[in-house]
């Protein structure tokens, strides 16, 4: 009894991000759109390729975005802003499109973007569509069916996959008095109408993700998914509902007796929920099982998984599908480009087409149409994977030991705030609200040439450091000129604040083309932690005690959190991610107390990625919170009292973590505040929040430069919330996306509002 491979979708960029150059040529007027166009078509022609020629019984049309798949549905039912005053009825074009993503494009009137936000917990952004009371939706776009033509004039078998409407009114944004399920019939009506063209074209299946059935939603949208889809059957091809990032929150009888077709559901982030399906699944239903991981690159022993699909084969027969976890969309697309990788590594990796490989294998050795190549392929993967599991690269049992050896009072400094805080003021003797920075200052044209340079070997070890230390130089007499009291050496010598790390620390790996979609045309090449993690030298020290030996003021030592570099890498997948984090923690830790033996007295540890890291289910909050703060601690208690922790977070919603930002027990915090205007301080206030706060106090996510009015009057706000003698003045954020020429007049700004203040109190 044949299974059938398919996969929920692929990624769109292209191996070597093909889409971005046309899109970003295309923004600039130097690629027409009829050139923009032949890319994209070029790119799904290949990717539909990859699909048939790894023997996937269907390839996968709808997954193909200019810019995000979930605008692609809000182009298709017209659900534009009025802001970008697009007429009712007509289509949706390219630059509208456009408009919509970033506010502009080559033609049509710019207006403010739509919100931007991270799709289930990934790291891809979606773009929020809006519902507008009074807003109607009609058919406002044929790429979709002009793309399904296109695959079937290639001679494909088509599934076509699109956000379905329930999850795409779960990640809107009602922006007037309806709330998002009062678009619920109009929207399906509309799908109806979707799908009744596709079934008209000859599509058999339509998969539709509701991936919001692995949160706890509350009651009437479960009633919504049960809704949506009675009103949608027979409307059109066959429904495969495809659920993924984790277990179905509804009961598998619930789940049973939804009237579609079939149902996807992911067997990596929702482990073993088979087990509750196969028993009574109904006889005219596919189930297909997402076994192959969708959001990370290591290769899989495809024959174990086929091994363990037997019980399911046995149960569904051919009703079995086979697939990855969730779209391929957040894995590297081609390994196969990647020519540096250590001898050992590369075949420890799949990424998204090696991963439709594994696919059809394991669905050909669950039905028993392996060929011995086939029989071969897997026995070569199931090597790999052991010797992966037995590798001494990957086992140091030093570093095991180290982390068996923590006691629970590692995890705390020598006393607590209150006493620290005497010691530090005693040492630092800082003025009332103090001045500081949050790290990065401009990466201007001469440091990344410098990089490069140095990177390709035109620029010697020596010739790099002297230009590094001159912009630490510059950067230091900047702000003593401005007067800022804690200074920072303004990381010029980092790339990027996770990639800096993980070159230097044992145990991670780097490609060189894994780039993964972000959002629009950005894309992000996440280090690869493969192994345990050790700190064979320290990473930071010299760099800080040079700018310490340039000025009398404290110089901060500027590191990236164990939970931040975690969050923004691949992890390993044999072992817990909260066991590689405190690995992090403890190379980080290292780091800190080799800081403060070189005479650095304050420490930031960045920790921009706590939140994100929250679980997609409310109930895995605590167990995620309690490790992540545990991590952070770790790194941070080695130092003495005198020796002042900072972190620093840009997001702003606290709220129902504030406890945990407590637990940190950092000395103080930096936050992204300016633009709420100080109102989420009320979470710290409420909370009693005990230890000092930098609310940020502009927006360096903007070229204006802030009056130093502004800045008091928002100082003024913050000292309603939080005790003058704990508030610290500093930016929003780092500073290296700006120019000098905005941050002079900034901090100068800055300077001169904290001063002001002091007078007064
Ligand atoms: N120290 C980093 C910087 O200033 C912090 C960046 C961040 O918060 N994302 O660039
Ligand atoms: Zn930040």
């Amino acid at each position: 009894m044949t299974v059938t491979a398919h996969t929920l979708g692929y990624p769109r960029i292209g191996a070597q991000r093909e889409l971005k150059k046309a899109q970003e040529g295309y923004w600039q007027g130097e690629v027409s759109a009829d050139a923009l166009e032949a890319t994209a078509r070029e790119l799904r022609a290949r990717h539909w390729n990859d699909q048939k020629q790894a023997g996937l019984e269907f390839v996968t049309v709808g997954d193909f975005a200019f810019y995000d798949h979930v605008l692609n549905i809000t182009a298709l039912i017209g659900a534009v802003p009025a802001r970008f005053e697009h007429k009712a009825g007509t289509a949706v074009d390219l630059d509208t499109y456009f408009r919509m993503a970033r506010g502009r494009a080559p033609s049509g009137k710019p207006a403010a973007a739509c919100g931007m936000t991270k799709f289930f917990g990934t790291n891809y952004h979606y773009m929020v569509p809006e519902l507008e009371d009074g807003q109607t939706f009609s058919l406002s776009s044929t790429r979709l069916f002009d793309e399904v033509q296109e695959a079937l004039d290639l001679g494909h078998n088509v599934k076509v996959s699109l956000i379905g409407p329930v999850t795409y009114l779960w990640l809107a944004r009602a922006t007037g008095k309806a709330s998002r399920l009062d678009y619920l019939d109009q929207l399906v009506a509309l799908y109806g109408e979707v799908l009744a063209k596709l079934k008209a074209q000859g599509v058999e299946w339509v998969q539709l993700d509701e991936p919001l059935l692995v949160q706890e939603v509350p009651a009437e949208w479960a009633q919504a998914v049960q809704k949506a889809y009675t009103a949608l059957k027979g409307k059109g091809p066959r429904i495969l509902l495809a659920t993924y990032f984790g277990a179905v929150q509804q009961s598998a009888k619930w789940v049973s007796e939804l009237p579609v077709d079939g149902v996807h559901l992911d067997l990596v982030f929702g482990k073993g929920q088979d087990a509750d399906y196969l028993n009574a699944w109904p006889q005219d239903k596919v189930l297909s099982l997402g076994v192959i991981d969708g959001r990370n690159i290591w290769r899989k022993d495809t024959k174990a998984a086929a091994a363990a699909l037997e019980k399911a084969h046995k149960a569904l027969g051919d009703r079995l599908w086979v697939a990855g976890s969730s779209s391929l969309l957040h894995t590297p697309v081609d390994l196969s480009f990647e020519t540096d990788l250590p001898d050992y590594l590369a075949p420890w990796l799949a990424f998204a087409r090696q991963k439709l490989d594994e696919i059809a294998l394991v669905s050909r050795l669950v039905d028993g149409s392996a060929s011995d190549a086939d029989k071969a392929a897997a026995e070569d993967a199931a090597k790999a994977v052991a010797d992966r599991a037995a590798s001494t690269i990957v086992h140091r049992t030093h570093v095991a030991d180290r982390l068996k050896a923590v006691k629970d009072s590692d995890y705390d400094r020598q006393h607590p705030y209150a006493e620290r805080a005497k010691a530090q003021r005693a040492r630092f003797n800082l003025p009332l609200l103090p001045t500081t920075t949050i790290g990065s200052f401009p990466q201007t044209q001469e440091i990344r040439a410098a990089r490069r340079q140095f990177k390709r070997g035109e620029l010697d070890q020596a010739g790099y450091e002297e230009q590094m230390k001159a912009q630490i130089a510059d950067a230091v007499k900047r702000q003593e000129e401005y007067g800022i009291d804690v200074l920072v050496h303004g990381e010029a010598e980092r790339n990027d604040m996770v990639e800096y790390f993980g070159e230097q620390l044992d145990g991670f790996a780097f490609t060189r083309n894994g780039w993964v979609q972000s959002y629009g045309s950005r894309c992000v090449k996440p280090p690869i932690i493969f192994g345990d993690v050790e700190r064979p030298q320290p990473m930071t020290v010299r760099w800080s005690q040079y700018a310490q030996s340039l000025t009398d003021k404290p110089m901060k030592g500027m590191l990236t959190g164990p939970v931040t570099v975690l969050q923004w890498s691949f992890v390993r997948d044999d072992q817990p991610r909260e066991v590689t984090c405190r690995q992090i923690a403890l190379a980080l830790r290292d780091e800190v107390v080799d800081l403060e033996k070189a005479g650095i007295g304050i420490i930031q540890i960045d920790e921009p990625a706590v939140r994100e890291g929250l679980p997609l289910q409310r109930s895995a909050w605590d167990a995620y919170l309690e490790w992540a703060v545990g991590c952070f601690r770790l790194s941070a208690a080695g130092v003495q009292d005198e020796t002042q922790i900072h972190t620093h977070m840009c997001y702003s919603e606290f709220n129902d973590i504030i406890e945990s930002i407590a637990a940190l027990d950092a000395d103080v915090i930096t936050i992204e505040t300016s633009r709420s205007h100080m109102v989420l301080l009320e979470a710290f206030r409420s909370f009693e929040y005990p230890n000092e706060i930098g609310p940020g106090v502009y927006d360096i996510h903007s070229p204006n430069i802030p009056s130093v009015e502004a800045i008091v009057d928002l100082l003024d706000k913050a000292a309603q919330y939080i005790p003058v003698e704990r508030l610290w003045v500093n930016p929003d954020c780092g500073l290296k996306t700006r120019r000098w020429e905005e941050v002079d007049p900034a901090l100068h700004n800055m300077v001169a509002a904290a001063r002001q203040l002091r007078a007064r109190y």
